[in-house]
């Protein structure tokens, strides 16, 4: 795993920056996103501080599971009945910013492709 580092995200899990929080379990977070690109724009995370998908591993299998799982809950809570997106941004050419995993749930409006 390349180096843990910390970020904005760690902050919102912590409660040292305030987030529009929708949900919380042992295992994740999910809070809106600060600027949205769809009506609904949610952003899922694990509290385990992986920084991208390229750096997640077996043992992170069942948590990986779980999250996926979570985002079709969350997606279903927030009245998403024509259906979504979830995408993961891993890297710089797949456009991450913000180095802790995360899992966009967009929804709420015709979404195209390719994103770009
Ligand atoms: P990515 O480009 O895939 O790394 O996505 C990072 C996302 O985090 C972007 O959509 C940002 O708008 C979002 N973001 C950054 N800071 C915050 C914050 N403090 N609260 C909520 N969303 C944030």
């Amino acid at each position: 795993m390349s180096e843990t580092t910390e970020t904005i995200f760690s902050k919102i899990i912590r409660r040292e920056i305030p987030a529009d929080i929708i949900y919380e379990d042992d295992l994740a977070l999910a809070f809106r996103d600060i600027h949205p690109q769809a009506p609904v724009h949610i952003l899922l995370i694990p509290k385990k501080p992986i920084p991208q998908l390229a750096d997640a591993e077996s043992q992170d299998h069942a948590l990986l599971g779980h999250l996926l799982l979570t985002a079709k809950r969350i997606a279903e809570d927030a009245g998403l009945k024509n259906g979504y997106r979830v995408v993961i941004n891993s890297g710089d050419d797949g456009g991450q910013t913000v180095y802790h995993l995360h899992l966009h749930i967009l929804g709420g409006r015709q979404l195209h492709w390719p994103p770009g």
